[in-house]
C-alpha cells in the first residue's frame, strides 16, 4: 500500500476512533508469483453518507453500498476488497460476524468480478502500532495475508511478532545511534539492488556491513577488466574466470556476513522473473546507467507500489578537461513522478539499448552509409557520448544511496530530496533538488497500484532476444538452490 490511498484509507478507518469501527471498499491490483499472491491497493470506493449505519458502533454495511460496488466492479478490472477497523486495543482478529460477512461477500462478488480475488482486511491500533490482518479468497480457497508493507510507514502484520535478533558486535555503533529496533528492522529487511557494477557494489557493501537480512541482486553482465577501477569485491582472478557480477557481489556479502540471505539473478528488468523477486522487497535501489532499467524501475514503483530509490553518476569531459562531475539521486515513489514524468528517458536511447547486437550493427552500418550519401545518419543510429564513471564517484553515490536506504528501512529519516543533483567539483559544491511533479496525462497517473492488471499499459517489455534469467537463492547455512 502507498500514499495517497493509504493515508486516506486510515483517515476513514480511524475516523470514529478509539471506540467505534468504520469501513470502506477498496480496489486492488494483483500478481501471482512463485512466492504467492501479491495485492496492491489501487483505489478506495468510499462509503457515501448513509451507506454504512453510523448509529451503531460496529460496521453495518447497507445493501445499496454492496450493490454499488458490485455493479461498479463490472466497469473495471481490479479485485474487490473491503477493510474495516476494530476499536483501539482490540486485535484485528476476524469475529464470527466478520466470518459471515466474508463468506457472503466472497460468494456474492464472484458473480460481478469473475476470476478476481476477494480481499478482506482488518486494521486496529494496538499500543503505538498499526496492525493489519487479512485474508483473500482466490481460486476457490481462503489464504491468510502473510505480510503487509506500506511505503514509508511502519505497520505490523498481525500474529507476526518481529523476533528480536541479537545485535552483533559489528553493528553496535549503528544500533547505538539508530536504536536497537533499527538494527532489528535492517535484519528483517528485504532490499533489491538493480545493477551490481560500480555504484551497486558500493551500495551492496554498505548494506551488507549494516546487516540488511536479505539482498536481491540483479545484473546481467560478466565482470571485465575495466570494472576493477570501481567494483567493490572484484579482483583480477574474477576477470580471468569471467565471473558474473552478481556472483562476485554475493561472495563479497558472505565474506562480510555469512548470515545474510542473498538471492542473485542474472537478467534485467522488466523480465517477469525479476519483477517476481523485486515485488517482495521493502525497498529497491536502482544502480544502473541504463535508461530502460530506469524506465522499468519507475513502472515497478507506480504499478506494484514498490518504493524505488535510484542513483546515477556522470563524469563529463575528455582529454584532461573535466566539465561535469554529477551524482544524481532520484526517488520513484508510487504517487510521485515516474521516470517519464521527470523527462529522464530518451525513447530513442531506450530503443537502442533494447536492440540485439545484430540489429545494432546493421543500424550502425546504415548510419555510415547515410552519412556517405549526405543523409541524416541520426535516423539510423544516434551517436551517444559514452558517459564515463570513476570509482570515487560511484562509491560516493552508492554510499549516499545506501545511507538513505538505511534511514528509510529503519524509519529514522526519509530521503531528503526528490531528485537531487550534486556537482562535486563546482565551487562551492553545488546541490540542487529538482522538485518536480507528475505529468497529469502520464500513464503513471492512470494505473497506480494496478499491478498485472495494467499489462496493456506497460511502458516497457523485455525484448525476445534477451536470454532467460538465471536465479539462485542462498539461505544462510544451506547449500545454494538454483
Ligand atoms: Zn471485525
Ligand atoms: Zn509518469
Amino acid at each position: 500500500m502507498a500514499d495517497p490511498e493509504y493515508s486516506r484509507m486510515m483517515e476513514l478507518l480511524l475516523s470514529r476512533y478509539p471506540l467505534y469501527e468504520w469501513a470502506t471498499f477498496l480496489r486492488f491490483g494483483w500478481r501471482e508469483t512463485p512466492d504467492g499472491l501479491l495485492l496492491t491497493l489501487a483505489a478506495l470506493d468510499e462509503p457515501l453518507p448513509g451507506e454504512i449505519d453510523d448509529s451503531v458502533g460496529h460496521v453495518a454495511i447497507g445493501e445499496p453500498y454492496t450493490l454499488r460496488i458490485a455493479l461498479g466492479a463490472e466497469q473495471h478490472r481490479l479485485a474487490v476488497g473491503i477493510i474495516h477497523s476494530h476499536p483501539e486495543e482490540c486485535a484485528p482478529e476476524p469475529s464470527i460476524v466478520d466470518d459471515d460477512m466474508d463468506g457472503y461477500y466472497s460468494d456474492y462478488f464472484i458473480g460481478f468480478a469473475v476470476d478476481r480475488p476477494y480481499v478482506s482486511l482488518i486494521v486496529s491500533r494496538l499500543g503505538d502500532e498499526i496492525v493489519f490482518s487479512g485474508r483473500v479468497f482466490w481460486k476457490g480457497a481462503w489464504h491468510v495475508v502473510s505480510k503487509f508493507l506500506v511505503e514509508r510507514t511502519r505497520v505490523r502484520t498481525y500474529r507476526q511478532r518481529s523476533t528480536q535478533l541479537p545485535i552483533g558486535e559489528r553493528v553496535k555503533r549503528l544500533a547505538a545511534a539508530f536504536g536497537s529496533d533499527a538494527a532489528n528492522d535492517l535484519r528483517h529487511a528485504v532490499v533489491g539492488v538493480v545493477g551490481a557494477g560500480g555504484t551497486g557494489s558500493a551500495v551492496i557493501e554498505v548494506l551488507a556491513r549494516a546487516g540488511v537480512g536479505h539482498l536481491i541482486l540483479i545484473d546481467p553482465d560478466h565482470i571485465e577488466e575495466s570494472n576493477l577501477e570501481r567494483l567493490h569485491g572484484g579482483f583480477r582472478e574474477d576477470v580471468a574466470a569471467r565471473k558474473w557480477k552478481v556472483d562476485v557481489a554475493e561472495r563479497h556479502v558472505h565474506q562480510i556476513d555469512s548470515q545474510i540471505r542473498v538471492t542473485t539473478c542474472r537478467g534485467s528488468l522488466p523480465q517477469p522473473e525479476i519483477v517476481d523477486l523485486l515485488v517482495t522487497a521493502n525497498l529497491v535501489l536502482g544502480c544502473t546507467d541504463q535508461q530502460h532499467s530506469r524506465l522499468a524501475l519507475g513502472e515497478l514503483a507506480y504499478r506494484y507500489l514498490v518504493p524505488v530509490m535510484d542513483c546515477g553518476v556522470a563524469l563529463e569531459g575528455s582529454n584532461g578537461k573535466i566539465t561535469g562531475h554529477t551524482i544524481q539521486l532520484a526517488n520513484f515513489f508510487a504517487a510521485g513522478p515516474c521516470a517519464l514524468c521527470r523527462r529522464m528517458i530518451d525513447p530513442r536511447r531506450v530503443g537502442q539499448e533494447l536492440m540485439s547486437d545484430e540489429e545494432r550493427a546493421s543500424r550502425r552500418r546504415a548510419a555510415e552509409e547515410a552519412e556517405q550519401r549526405g543523409d541524416m545518419a541520426d535516423n539510423y543510429w544516434m551517436g551517444m557520448p559514452q558517459l564515463n564513471t570513476v570509482g570515487y564517484m560511484t562509491t560516493t553515490a552508492g554510499s549516499m544511496l545506501a545511507g538513505y536506504a538505511i534511514g528509510y528501512l529503519t524509519h529514522r529519516f526519509g530521503p531528503a530530496y526528490t531528485q537531487l543533483q550534486l556537482n562535486l567539483f563546482s565551487e562551492p559544491v553545488n546541490m540542487v533538488d529538482w522538485v518536480d511533479h507528475p505529468q497529469a496525462d502520464c500513464v503513471c497517473r492512470q494505473v497506480r497500484g494496478w499491478a498485472d492488471q495494467a499489462k496493456a499499459e506497460a511502458v516497457i517489455t523485455p525484448p525476445a532476444h534477451w536470454p532467460a534469467p538465471a536465479i539462485s537463492s542462498r539461505v544462510p547455512g544451506e547449500a545454494g538452490v538454483t
